[in-house]
């Protein structure tokens, strides 16, 4: 396969969260780290978004941020990781992330995190993208999504296809595995008809 070398992790910029979920963040940024995998994210020092950055620049790892200009102040853009890329906007912020990663890693958020699950996930149904895409499904957090999923599909909304589009892992460990056993896409990273 073709290595992963960079992997997008969206997550919650809360930080007001159960410890189980902080300490996946700091799991996952732990661990890609030591994979050799640099993280891209949305350039935040604030809730998981700054647990996975720091952890994996503990772990001496690479960090690439991502961040809207208007956003610098409120999610207090990450000034000690390796790279931080200030955009004009929230599309491009997107647009730059979609670019620059091998795979799409979905740890608990928010609304923020669902709408970027969603877009790499609809974006992989329209056949934009084929990276790999794994929700980490801590303590049950994203059950109640694979419900309305299952019944966005029996309902006829989506093909039954909707179900391979990600894989869910129970642990950060279990992601890293997915990702080493993922098999290599062969489309360009290019966002250029998104
Ligand atoms: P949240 O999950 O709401 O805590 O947000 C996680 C990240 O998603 C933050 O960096 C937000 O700036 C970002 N975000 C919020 N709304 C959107 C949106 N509509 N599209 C993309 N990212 C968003």
């Amino acid at each position: 396969m073709k290595r992963i070398n960079r992997v997008c992790v969206y997550c919650g910029s809360s930080g007001r969260v159960a410890e189980m979920y902080r300490s996946a963040a700091t799991r996952t940024g732990t661990l890609l780290a030591r994979a050799g995998i640099e993280v891209i994210y949305g350039g935040g020092r604030i809730g998981l978004m700054g647990l996975v950055a720091d952890a994996a620049l503990s772990a001496g790892g690479r960090v690439t941020g991502i961040i809207p200009g208007f956003l610098h102040d409120r999610e207090l853009g990450h000034t000690g990781i390796s790279e931080l890329i200030v955009a004009e906007s929230m599309h491009e912020r997107k647009q730059r992330m979609f670019e620059l990663s091998d795979a799409f890693v979905i740890l608990p958020g928010g609304l923020g995190t669902l709408d970027e699950a969603f877009e790499c996930i609809t974006w992989r149904q329209l056949g934009l993208h084929d990276r790999p895409i794994v929700l980490v499904d801590i303590g049950g957090y994203w059950q109640p999504l694979m419900r309305l999923i299952d019944q966005v599909v029996e309902s006829g909304f989506a093909p039954r296809a909707a179900h391979d589009f990600f894989k869910l892992v129970l642990t950060p460990e279990e992601m890293l595995a997915v990702l080493s056993a993922a098999p290599e896409p062969t489309m360009p990273h290019t966002a250029d008809r998104v």
